[in-house]
């Protein structure tokens, strides 16, 4: 039996894209981890449609397919041609999860949810030729003896961050715009750091990233965790939230078990925004001084800043800017805000009738969808990519990075890679 797993493709993106020398970023874990949960009798396949056009005259008896909301016009494409063949297709993942009857007008099957508890049901039924439409597991999976991804199946010179694992799943939190806790559930979930050494001692390079939604989110776990990688010798990175500056400890064991940079959502500059978000405990007043003991345990700050929300006028480019500038941000990441399907934030803007674009291939957080309340569409859309093109000028990206010698050449060479990006956007003057 073959079973053929794709990871769909968005070209509007300016994420997640494969750029012109072939580079991918960080391996998504998803197809090679359901492969790995795949039964040995099975010949499975990982097929990157944003590199490798799909053929589908393959001989596949199944296929299976992920993606994130934007990639859903190219997935849903691949899932129709491969069932006008008479190829049966199940799907998965977050943008499913919350819209699984949209996604059954394409496919056969889905997976609500996380997939390890009904993946091989779901294959012995697809031999059994009784597959059944909707697969959820009644419990969330248990972290223990998780199987290791099929990261075999993958081709490694594609990705710059080719070593990727998850230590934990879910936050703690619960913020409005994001969709972690909606398809994790409110549990967070600690894999048995034994298990997670092992993973990592299998790896043939130093450097992995943890894609864990927010590797500190149980502080005495992340403490013991961190303690336990420093004879291991790695360097490694993660997201995580700024509470983590609270605590000296958890800092200087991040820094020490090679933690070097660390992925932060501090979204809004305003508390009103925040507090709205439930996102409150980011408390924005102490944003620069937090930012500042992070920087100082030696960990690299890259920010992640949402534009567009209720309290957001369009002043609120020109402020983040010099915020980002004075505290000397190692990187930042900005954003559109975007109503994904499952979140609070989507079913908030859809009962209010403010949702103005239902095209999925738009929702990369880069495209105004929705109608905001404290500028124009325009202003929002104009605004974003005015501030990508500021922070990412040579000027810029050097006034920054020269804050400290220490990783200067990788700082600068991440800004770079951003810069990519800014440069493949509009230029906007003014705002
Ligand atoms: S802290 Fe981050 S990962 Fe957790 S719910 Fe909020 S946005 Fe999502």
């Amino acid at each position: 039996m073959k079973l053929l797993l794709i990871l769909p493709r968005n070209e509007r993106s300016y994420w997640g894209t494969v750029s012109r020398s072939g580079k991918a970023g960080f391996v998504r874990l998803n197809l090679p981890t359901i492969a790995a949960l795949t039964p040995k009798d099975w010949d499975v396949e990982i097929l990157d449609a944003r590199v490798t056009p799909v053929d589908y005259d393959a001989k596949v008896d199944l296929v299976g397919i992920t993606g994130f909301t934007a990639e859903m016009p190219s997935a849903y494409e691949i899932a129709d041609n491969f069932r006008k063949r008479g190829v049966k297709v199940v799907m998965g993942g977050v943008h499913v999860s919350a819209l699984p009857d949209e996604a059954l007008t394409h496919c056969d099957a889905v997976v609500i949810g996380e997939a390890e508890l009904v993946w091989a049901g779901l294959l012995e039924d697809f031999k059994k030729d009784s597959l059944k439409q909707k697969y959820k597991s009644k419990k969330l999976c248990d972290m223990k003896n998780m199987v290791i991804a099929r990261r075999d199946l993958l081709d490694k010179k594609m990705f710059s961050g080719f070593y990727t694992m998850q230590a934990t799943r879910g936050c703690p939190f619960n913020c409005d715009y994001c969709a972690v806790t909606a398809f994790f559930g409110n549990e967070f979930r600690v894999r048995p750091i034994d298990d997670v050494l092992t993973e990592i001692q299998g790896f043939d390079t130093d450097e992995f990233f943890f894609m864990d939604d927010n590797i500190v989110g149980r502080a005495k776990y992340a403490k013991e965790l961190f303690t336990r990688l420093i004879p291991l010798k790695k360097t490694w990175g993660s997201q995580a939230s700024i509470t983590m500056a609270k605590d000296p400890e958890l800092l200087r064991l991040y820094a020490a078990s090679g933690g070097r940079y660390a992925f932060i959502g501090l979204e809004s500059l305003s508390q009103k925004n925040l507090d709205k978000m439930h996102k409150g405990w980011n408390a924005a007043k102490g944003f620069n001084a937090s930012i500042k003991k992070i920087q100082d345990a030696g960990i690299a700050v890259i920010g992640s800043f949402v534009f567009g929300l209720d309290e957001d006028d369009s002043s609120v480019f020109k402020t983040t800017f010099d915020f980002v500038m004075d505290c000397k941000i190692d990187a930042a990441q900005y954003h559109i805000l975007t109503p994904l399907p499952g979140t609070v934030t989507y079913n908030e803007l859809e009962k209010s009738g403010r949702i103005t674009d239902r095209d999925w291939g738009k929702y990369h957080t880069g495209e105004v969808v929705y109608k905001p309340q404290g500028m124009t569409a325009d202003e929002l859309q104009r605004g974003y990519y005015w501030i990508f093109r500021n922070t990412y000028s040579i000027k810029n990206i050097l006034k920054r990075s020269f804050r400290t010698r220490k990783d200067l050449v990788r700082r600068i060479a991440a800004n770079l890679s951003y810069r990519k990006k800014a440069l493949k956007m509009p230029d906007v003057l003014e705002v």
